[in-house]
């Protein structure tokens, strides 16, 4: 059996559970219970706050976990990064009040510093040579500079709106965070039945993932304009060109990324595409 931690609520929960579910990893859904077992896979999952869930991993009190690199990085504790699962991106930043002038690094100089990663952030103004006073708190770290309790902050950022609407402005990027799988030990000194398992496990959220944000396009198409459409088309190795019963004409079908779709389908219009079929894709196993 293995045991895989995953965040009980907040933002990395729902993608976690739709990622196992989608792996065809099923568990009841009581949100009483903190560990449950899956009901047709050798896993069970353990629900805890995303701030224990590297230490559990780390004990082996979890073989495996789901969280954010942001987390990894902040505890420090020894575990084996597995995977990048592609979802919960985010960064981790110094803002400071938009009024001010920012000329590099030096800025922080002597500042107070509100964060609530003051691991990350003592680790890189040590590698600059910055000395500051970093003020740990939990709470709106956001709010600090404007209540006058530190000159700047260190704080995760997504979209940046949090930032503007509190007259900060964004001035370094420090990591780069998503949420990751992680494990006790590297994979290869795991007991064979985990090992298996897991293996198993990680080749269902790669395909998972490599399935999102696609899309799967049919279309009929005159012959004559099948090397125009290979031109077009961005396929995984190369699109499939079937004959019609219709003298002339092929159905071609190809994989292509959510966000060129409309571009793709106006370029394939333009060349004689007709009936374009667009399918939503569960998953692609290479
Ligand atoms: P818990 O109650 O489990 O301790 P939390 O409040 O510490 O939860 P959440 O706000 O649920 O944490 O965020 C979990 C993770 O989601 C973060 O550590 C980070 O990796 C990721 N994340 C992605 N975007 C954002 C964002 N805009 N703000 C905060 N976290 C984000
Ligand atoms: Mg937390």
């Amino acid at each position: 059996m293995v045991r895989i931690a995953v965040q009980t609520k907040g933002r990395l929960n729902e993608q976690s559970m739709e990622l196992l579910s989608d792996s065809g990893i099923k568990i009841g859904d009581d949100k009483r219970k903190f560990l449950m077992k899956a009901t047709d896979f050798p896993v069970d999952v353990l629900f805890l706050r995303d701030d224990d869930i590297p230490q559990t991993v780390s004990m082996g009190a979890a073989d495996l976990g789901i969280v954010g690199l942001n987390e990894v990085v902040e505890r420090g504790f020894d575990v084996e990064i597995l995977q990048h699962l592609g979802f919960g991106a985010c960064r981790i930043s110094l803002a400071i009040p938009k009024s001010e002038e920012y000329d590099g690094l030096n800025w922080f100089q002597g500042k107070r510093i509100a964060t609530s990663y003051p691991g990350i952030l003592r680790r890189f103004f040590d590698e600059h040579g910055i000395k500051s006073e970093i003020h740990t708190i939990t709470g709106s770290v956001e709010i600090s500079p404007a209540a006058g309790l530190a000159d700047g902050i260190f704080d995760i950022v997504s979209s940046g709106g949090t930032l503007v609407s509190n007259g900060l402005k964004e001035v370094e990027v420090v990591l780069e965070s998503d949420a990751v799988l992680i494990s006790t030990k590297p994979i290869e000194e795991m007991e064979a039945g985990k090992q298996a398992t897991i293996r198993q496990l990680m080749f269902r959220f790669d395909s998972v993932r490599k399935g999102r944000g696609k899309k799967y396009l049919m279309m009929n198409l005159p012959e004559e304009s099948v090397d125009a459409a290979i031109d077009i088309l961005p396929s995984m190795k190369s699109p499939t060109v079937i004959p019609l019963a219709q003298k002339g004409w092929c159905s071609l079908q190809t994989v292509v990324e959510d966000k060129e779709q409309w571009t793709v389908i106006e370029e394939l219009k333009a060349i004689g595409a007709e009936d374009i079929l667009v399918m939503t894709l569960d998953k692609v196993v290479i």
